[in-house]
């Protein structure tokens, strides 16, 4: 392989630059050309390609977002989209292409595998549901801001004594909301792996911890449950304490990743690199057991992940 080619796609998660930085240092130090496609899939199949060098990443590894864009692309799921792709990859000689995104993401690059072209999905996502991988680019930053975040509606929500329903990202994953839910001390924590929902339940602990002369009620509610702001306004009904929802939204996507995130970035996407170069397609990178790893992505996608239980029931037993 001569020319390797890295995208960002799918949501965006702060990290994504460190990634983009070590894909393309690591390949031009074993002598590869590097091009940038810009807006994912999309770019691909418009050529918004570009040359990189080490001088392009400069400056990038404690920015948030991707230089390199990212988008999703309806027409890339289709058979021509996805041939058209190869055709666009040989044209400008890319026989190599890392991929950094989530299990969507992989997809594609599963598709492009099985039409010539060699690919790595890196897992670049704030959701951490990526079930071959402990851990996603992103999700250190996410979970963080989020956690700084819900102490700030706290501070007010304990003052005027009341309930808040805080709403975080993670789609219909529920990794944010329970590291949310026990880094902050939430009262409850609404998965949408552990969808035993049950209104009631809530209204009547919230009234119970009232009594016990509790000044503010967290609940955290992930995204994939969703409905925080009718939920508050049957709350609020039912117990006669004022309930206030707050979606924390996009910035939990934003911002300067953690120290964490830069390192996992680092050097997956280094790895991915070395695998290309050592003629591997088909692969996704992962974190496993202390260790940089990498798997079959059609394995990887047929891998499933839950709520650890143990941690869900401790979320629950800390929080009484
Ligand atoms: P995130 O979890 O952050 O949203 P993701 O990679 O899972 O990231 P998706 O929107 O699911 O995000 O996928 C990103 C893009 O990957 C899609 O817009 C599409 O272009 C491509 N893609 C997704 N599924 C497939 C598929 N089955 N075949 C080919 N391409 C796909």
């Amino acid at each position: 392989i001569k020319t390797i080619g890295v995208l960002t796609s799918g949501g965006d998660a702060p990290g994504m630059n460190a990634a983009i930085r070590a894909v393309v240092r690591r390949a031009i130090d074993q002598g590869k050309t590097v091009k940038g496609i810009l807006k994912g899939y999309n770019g691909l199949l418009n050529e918004e390609i570009i040359d990189m060098d080490k001088r392009k990443v400069s400056d990038i590894i404690q920015k948030g977002g991707t230089i390199l864009y990212t988008a999703r692309c309806s027409e890339f799921r289709t058979l021509e989209g996805q041939q058209k792709g190869a055709e666009v990859c040989r044209k400008h000689g890319i026989e190599g292409l890392i991929v950094i995104g989530g299990d969507g993401s992989f997809q594609g690059a599963q598709k492009l595998s099985a039409l010539g072209i060699n690919t790595i999905g890196v897992p670049g996502t704030i959701d951490l549901d990526i079930a071959c991988t402990e851990y996603t680019i992103g999700f250190d930053t996410a979970v963080n801001t989020a956690m700084e975040a819900i102490d700030k509606v706290r501070d007010t929500s304990t003052s005027h004594e009341r309930c808040s329903i805080i709403e975080v990202m993670g789609r219909n994953a529920g990794y944010i909301a329970l590291w949310c839910g026990i880094a902050n001390g939430a009262e409850d924590i609404l998965l949408p792996e552990k969808y035993d929902y049950d209104e009631q339940k809530l209204i009547n602990n919230i009234i119970r911890n009232r009594k016990r002369g509790k000044k503010h009620h967290i609940v955290i509610n992930a995204e994939g449950i969703g409905h925080s702001e009718s939920m508050a306004k049957r709350i609020e009904a039912a117990t006669g304490v004022e309930t206030r929802a707050t979606i924390l939204g996009h910035m939990q996507r934003g911002g300067s990743p953690t120290c964490k995130d830069r390192m996992y970035a680092s050097i997956m996407g280094a790895y991915a690199v070395d695998l290309l170069c050592a003629g591997k397609t088909n692969r996704v990178v992962g974190y496993k057991n202390g260790d940089y790893v990498d798997f079959d992505i059609d394995e990887a996608l047929a891998m499933k992940k839950d709520i650890p239980a143990y941690q869900y029931e401790i979320s629950k037993a800390l929080s009484r």
